[in-house]
């Protein structure tokens, strides 16, 4: 079975770029009928804040998914501990003393010098006596990984055939001289140990699967396979950032943007599938493709989002919406909804359309040249039960009564019935509102 898996530091709020690694995950692992695991990487203890992992699950939850199970790092210690014993006594491991000021040093004269910042793996050739000094000054070590001569290639579900040449990259650390482990060895352990098949995440993770793949290797697990997305960046190609709140998931869905369509958007935008609406999750998952993810960066760009969004509430069926609704206090079952649907930006317009029919209007004022159309209007009003029908039957009589039509005609009765020049249409509209509250809106605009 494949297990996927969606795996956020809870440093900062998630933005739309991590909504795209989930959805990928998530829409992916629901189309193989596989599991799909959230999977908290709270090794940074200096940056994590449980509010963040809180808002990890609201911000899941919001977009629809349901994971199988939830890990935390900071509860598997004691697994990252047996793991690290077994690299190094396979001779794997190595302690290094540098501080990060030595260490920065370093990568700034590689630089001057023409060299890659790699690590020169200074620390291998420390005598025991060395050692004994650095750690009578009361230094203590933190472990690299000693990664393997030679190139190290996989097969990326998006980018294709990959190869790097191990040489260019530095000894990861594993382990921090507080005997925290890091992330990159932290996430090779738990992808073994919880049987991830399959990891799909950002492009800038492209070289730490180079030095996971080795640690998979060396650890003696199969690795999973790996597909690296194209990362999204902001309008002006800036990338986006857990720190800086503007395309957050929370933001978004504060400014009402609709869940699907963020789900949709995030998706779909960088691919050769066309951004577009889609009716539920199931419909997304049958568009996502890994081979038609474009190999560049993808632009947000705020209003297509909007807009997309806009077109997603109009497609959503009531039973999608209808304990949302109840929520906001909007009555008139599926009727309504559909009624009013086709004319709102988000879907929270839907209550100013239910209070609009069913609550009592301020004034309204009427054109002098529409009172006698209206006071007409009022005369005509057909007796109860009203149906959809109604409009057409009152209307049809009033173009004949009044010689009014079209536009002339239907205006003046949109305004004093609803308040607003532009709305859902009044057909539907009327049985909502009801003769009682019709009749005394015409009089009142007269
Ligand atoms: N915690 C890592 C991140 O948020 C996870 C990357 C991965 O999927 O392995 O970038």
């Amino acid at each position: 079975m494949s297990v996927f898996r969606f795996a956020p530091s809870p440093t900062g709020f998630l933005h739309l770029g991590n909504a795209r690694t989930l959805m990928l995950n998530a829409l992916l692992a629901r189309k193989s009928g596989g599991r799909m695991i959230l999977r908290l990487d709270d090794t940074d203890v200096a940056r994590v804040r449980e509010e963040y992992a809180e808002a990890v699950r609201d911000d899941l939850a919001w977009l629809g998914v349901a994971v199988d199970a939830e890990y935390r790092q900071s509860e598997r210690a004691a697994l990252y501990s047996a793991a690290f014993e077994r690299l190094r006594e396979a001779g794997r491991l190595y302690p290094a003393y540098e501080t990060e000021e030595e260490l920065d040093l370093g990568r700034r004269l590689a630089r001057a010098s023409g060299r890659p910042p790699v690590y020169d793996r200074r620390a291998l050739t420390l005598t025991k006596e060395r050692r004994a000094a650095l750690e009578a000054q009361g230094r203590r070590p933190h472990w690299r990984f000693r990664l393997s001569d030679g190139r190290i290639g996989w097969k990326d579900g998006v980018r294709g055939p990959q190869e790097i040449d191990l040489a260019s990259l530095s000894d990861p650390i594993v382990a921090r001289d507080d005997g925290g482990f890091l992330y990159v060895f932290t996430s090779v352990v738990d992808d073994a140990d919880l049987g991830v098949t399959d990891v799909v995440r950002g492009e800038d993770h492209v070289t730490n699967t180079a030095v996971q793949l080795d640690l998979f290797a060396a650890l003696g697990a199969p690795p999973p396979a790996f597909a690296h997305h194209n990362l999204l960046t902001t309008a002006d190609g800036a990338g986006l950032s857990k720190r800086e709140g503007s395309l957050s998931l929370g933001s978004l869905r504060e400014q009402g943007v609709e869940a699907l369509a963020v789900a949709a958007y995030a998706t779909l935008i960088g691919s050769s599938e066309a951004v577009r609406p889609v009716a539920d999750l199931e419909e997304l998952a049958g568009l996502i493709d890994l081979g038609k993810l474009s190999r560049s960066p993808a632009r947000v760009d705020p209003e297509e989002l909007s807009a997309l969004s806009a077109k997603t509430v109009h497609g959503l069926a009531y039973h999608a919406v209808a304990p949302r609704l109840e929520a906001l206090g909007v009555g008139g079952g599926a009727a309504f909804w559909e009624t009013v649907r086709g004319n709102l930006a988000r879907l929270d317009e839907a209550a100013d359309w239910w209070r609009i029919a069913t609550a009592p209007l301020g004034t309204v004022p009427a054109a002098h040249e529409d009172a006698a159309l209206l006071a007409e209007a009022a005369a005509s009003l057909p007796s109860e039960p009203w149906d959809e029908r109604t409009w057409k039957t009152w209307t049809s009589a009033l173009s004949s009564a009044t010689g009014r039509k079209g536009r002339g005609l239907f205006a003046p009765l949109r305004l004093a019935l609803t308040g607003e020049p532009h709305g859902p249409e009044l057909a539907r509209l009327l049985p909502f509102i009801g003769r009682a509250r019709a009749l005394e809106r015409l009089h009142r605009s007269t």
